[in-house]
């Protein structure tokens, strides 16, 4: 008789660890409580993607970029490594508006969306018993990602009372010799703060007593609103070196585009002589590209939309980030301490002694599902238990709604006391 093999295909332990960071999984589960038979519409204050609401529509010249590009037929072949020099160029030519210094196209790397700049910096930098600081809270996909890259995390704080400024010294506290880098996401996913140019500063400062890099998640990049205006962390890259990570994603609304950058902000050549430029090189060599007509689209992206998209896009998330912090806070098991200033989200306390059957923030985000088909995400897969993150980017009138069925649940299940 012929004899076999038992079957041998026991999957990567890992991307199940990697798939417990992940905001859609949760989500997902979030969503099978709503009740079908609920006939007003589902609100989502769970992702940021506004992409689907009308007011939040991408320019007619983004679009046009878009199609012109493709019906040249200049652009159906592969793109060089690294991306097409007319891309890097308007990138690089983007970012120095803002920096006291200007990067050259080789300082910059077209990605397939800030996501993979993350993926193609981590394969980058690891190297066995490297470690890299993470915020808490953050955003989930750095851990993913390290769990995939078998590179150690440490978290530091964000902390709450300081306008969820870095603890600073705690920071300090968990780095040690290998560690390789430090990651901020400013403007701030989940919490919605801006830091200031003085605290950026400091950052830098620190990064440099350490010995390690700074990658600045900038994927929220002028999408401020605040008192605190947007400061790249690439003004402190005479300080300490600086990947910045940023892509048209959020500001131009059109995340499936898939279209994003890394760029050194390093004046000084720590990369280069570090060796890590050819590392990020080779990182790039083993993934795929963005699609190449899209990374043809981004000079005329970056250069031609106009200063009233972007106003009009900041004046509807301001509206919507103030109504969604004063109707919240009125609300007595919720703990607002600030009003966001950037990005999409923010986040809430949960006072679980204000509650009547309800323990935990995965609970009030499966009860409101299933009582007012409302989504938020629960503070846990971020490491905040009994918090949970607002996503405000949404149409003002479907977040009005969502709002007032949030306070209705919350009047329904509070405790007597
Ligand atoms: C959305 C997001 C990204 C990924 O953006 P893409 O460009 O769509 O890949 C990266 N970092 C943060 C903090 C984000 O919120």
């Amino acid at each position: 008789m012929e004899t076999r093999k038992e079957w041998k295909l026991k999957g990567n332990s890992d991307i199940k660890t990697a798939s417990s960071f992940s905001i859609a999984r949760v989500i997902a589960d979030v969503k099978t409580n709503i009740n079908l038979s609920d006939e007003r519409p589902v609100i989502p204050l769970s992702i940021g993607d506004p992409s689907i609401f009308p007011c939040f529509r991408t320019p007619q010249v983004a679009q046009d970029a878009v199609v012109d590009a493709l019906t040249s037929a200049k652009f159906n072949g592969c793109a060089p490594k690294g991306g097409l020099v007319q891309a890097r160029r308007s990138v690089a030519e983007y970012l120095s508006c803002n920096l006291p210094y200007k990067l050259s196209p080789d300082d910059v790397y077209v990605t397939s969306g800030a996501k993979q700049a993350i993926e193609i910096v981590l394969t980058a930098l690891r190297r066995p018993d490297a470690n890299i600081l993470l915020p808490k809270p953050g955003y989930p996909a750095y851990e993913a990602l390290s769990v995939i890259n078998r590179l150690q995390v440490r978290h530091f704080d964000l902390l709450q009372e300081k306008d969820w400024e870095v603890d600073l010294n705690g920071l300090e506290a968990v780095a040690d010799d290998n560690t390789v880098a430090m990651v901020i996401i400013n403007p701030g996913n989940p919490c919605g703060n801006v830091f200031t140019q003085d605290h950026l500063k400091k950052i830098a400062e620190t990064a440099r007593r350490l010995g390690i890099l700074v990658i600045a998640d900038e994927a929220y990049g002028h999408l401020t609103f605040g008192s605190n205006p947007f400061v790249p962390m690439g003004v402190f890259g005479n300080i300490a070196p600086v990947l910045t990570l940023g892509s048209i994603s959020k500001r131009w609304m059109v995340p499936g585009w898939r279209v994003g950058w890394i760029a050194r902000s390093d004046p000084h050549g720590i990369f280069e002589e570090q060796g890590i430029v050819e590392c990020i090189k080779r990182s790039l060599n083993a993934n795929s590209d963005a699609a190449t007509f899209m990374q043809a689209a981004l000079p005329q992206i970056l250069e031609k939309t106009t200063d009233d998209f972007y106003v009009k896009t900041i004046n509807i998330l301001k509206k919507d980030a103030d109504m969604c912090y004063e109707r919240l806070k009125e609300i007595p098991c919720f703990t607002c301490l600030k009003r966001p200033q950037g990005s999409l989200f923010f986040m809430v306390k949960l006072d679980m002694s204000r509650l009547q059957g309800i323990n935990d923030d995965m609970e009030f985000c499966s009860k409101l599902a299933k009582e007012e088909s409302v989504i938020l995400l629960p503070g846990f897969v971020l490491r905040m238990e009994n918090w949970v993150r607002v996503t405000f980017g949404i149409e003002p009138s479907a977040l009005e709604d969502g709002l007032a069925r949030i306070k209705a649940f919350c009047l329904r299940h509070a405790s007597k006391c």
